[in-house]
């Protein structure tokens, strides 16, 4: 899932302090399960600002809402068409929700409460790691299900790059942020699986067009589109 941090108070203030009437707008996919951006975040983040505007002397009144997910039209635009006087939106969901408010109308300007900074999967409770960098051409079934794209540094797909640890660490790695080398345990799973042969095989260079690299990407199902045309066609 896509993990996120809030964004300090004071920042989030700056974007608002001259408005009357603010929503703050949870979404209860991703951000609520990585606890920054649902119901309960929205709440608390309201009335943090609520307190902040007293003790500024600012009078702003903010209103709450958690939309199911905001990377959706069909839960986004009510709240588009509801604003009513609200004069900005501060939104707690990953960067996709704001950038999909913005797209399905909303006229009012709407500022991220939150930093998105990766896919990732929960290690522990109040741990995450980033796990994929959605590059566009999995490579996962080369290397034992380990990423070597999100998870080494380098970007490497034909091993190692020599700075690995004794204790199989990457050379990135600091006392505060440890991470492991990806193609360390990359090895030790294909050990594991029987597989260790098959590193022997060159990659050829990764064609990065369609990773970021290659711009904004796009993906369109015409057998889900066909099928949403013929369901209003009958309706
Ligand atoms: S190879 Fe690409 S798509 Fe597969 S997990 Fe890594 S970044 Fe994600
Ligand atoms: S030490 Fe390992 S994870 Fe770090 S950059 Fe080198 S190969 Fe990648």
């Amino acid at each position: 899932m896509i993990k996120a941090n809030s964004k300090p108070l004071g920042e989030v203030f700056g974007f608002i302090e001259n408005c009357k009437k603010v929503l703050v707008l949870g979404c209860g996919g991703c951000a609520t399960v990585c606890q920054v951006g649902g119901e309960k975040e929205v709440g608390v983040l309201a009335q943090a600002l609520r307190l902040k505007a007293g003790t500024e002397g600012k009078q702003i009144e903010f209103l709450e809402n958690t939309v199911t997910r905001q990377c959706e039209p069909e839960f986004v635009d009510p709240v588009v068409e509801g604003l009513g006087d609200v004069e900005a939106i501060v939104s707690t969901a990953c960067g996709v929700g704001v950038n999909h408010l913005v797209e399905r109308g909303c006229p009012v300007p709407v500022f991220p409460g939150v930093d998105t900074v990766f896919m990732g999967s929960t290690l522990e409770h109040g741990e995450w790691a980033e796990r994929c960098a959605a590059c566009g051409q999995c490579v996962l079934h080369l290397t034992g299900g380990i990423c070597p794209i999100a998870r080494c540094a380098k970007n490497l797909l034909n091993g190692p790059c020599g700075g690995t640890t004794e204790d199989g660490m990457c050379e990135i790695s600091t006392p505060e942020n440890p991470v492991p080398c990806a193609w360390a345990e990359i090895v030790e799973r294909m050990k594991q699986l029987g597989t260790l042969q098959e590193l022997g095989e060159i990659q050829p260079p990764k064609d990065w067009s369609t990773a970021r690299d290659g711009g904004p990407r796009r993906r369109v199902r015409a057998d889900l589109k066909l099928d949403r045309q013929e369901q209003k066609v009958q309706s």
